[in-house]
């Protein structure tokens, strides 16, 4: 049996030797600690050990960590489907959203989102697999509605984030995450540098590195295996 300590660390390890192997900075890829479904205790459990950015899907469980938490510096992310009527929540609460798939969802975020708090830094999230079933902008749709983002108030376009069709082989996870990759380099513009690319799980980060991602959010390698939930 391994601690959850021994894991997280074991993680952020895998993630430094993918930098070094994959010619990445030191420290360019931020560990997103995907929590869903574990207790607040887990989560205080990682931040003794110094992760501070967690990732929730579920808005209501989600919700009241953040409340239970409030003591701890943390960094909230929200990764999980947006329904309109609760982007209010979801601004009000959320650090970063990692899913934005309609221009309607950004503009209520804008709208909604507290003076008093830094603009919400969002991700385009980009159906790169062109799944029926998947959430997600078609990769053709990403520059329109990345110009009128870019044009909120309130909001912080960072990037772009996809979650691909489920690989078990290494080589071709690379093909989804260069293709969202290589869609960033051709929408980036000096303005709108589109710098984040949240890409790569627990069973594929060590191709997203390879392909840029600048996020990878791990759940299943740092907390164990979850209880089926489904979702994403
Ligand atoms: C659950 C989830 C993750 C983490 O997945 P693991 O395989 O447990 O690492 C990452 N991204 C999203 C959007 C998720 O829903």
């Amino acid at each position: 049996m391994t601690s959850l300590a021994e894991r997280l660390e074991s993680v952020k390890n895998s993630i430094s030797e993918a930098e070094s192997e994959f010619g990445r900075a030191p420290g360019s890829v931020k560990l997103l600690a995907v929590s869903k479904t574990r207790p607040p205790e887990d989560i205080r459990l990682a931040f003794a050990e110094g992760q501070t950015a967690f990732g929730e899907n579920y808005l209501q469980d989600a919700i009241e960590k953040i409340t239970t938490l409030s003591d701890l510096n943390l960094e909230w992310h929200f990764i999980g489907r947006i329904q309109s009527n609760k982007t209010r929540t979801i601004a009000e609460h959320f650090d970063w959203v990692h899913g934005v798939e309609k221009l309607k969802h950004a503009r209520r975020l804008s709208e909604q989102r507290p003076a008093e708090m830094p603009p919400l830094k969002i991700c385009l999230q980009v159906n790169i697999s062109r799944e029926q079933s998947k959430g997600g902008l078609l990769p053709e749709d990403v520059a329109d509605v990345a110009a009128e983002v870019a044009a909120l108030d309130r909001i912080d376009l960072a990037g772009l984030m996809a979650i691909p069709a489920p690989c078990n082989n290494p080589d071709e996870q690379h093909i989804p995450f260069r293709e969202l990759r290589l869609l960033r380099d051709r929408l980036a513009t000096d303005a709108l540098p589109l710098e984040t690319l949240s890409m790569g799980m627990s069973g594929d980060m060590r191709a997203a590195i390879a392909e840029g991602a600048t996020i990878v959010r791990i759940g299943t390698a740092i907390f164990g295996p979850r209880a089926h939930k489904t979702d994403t």
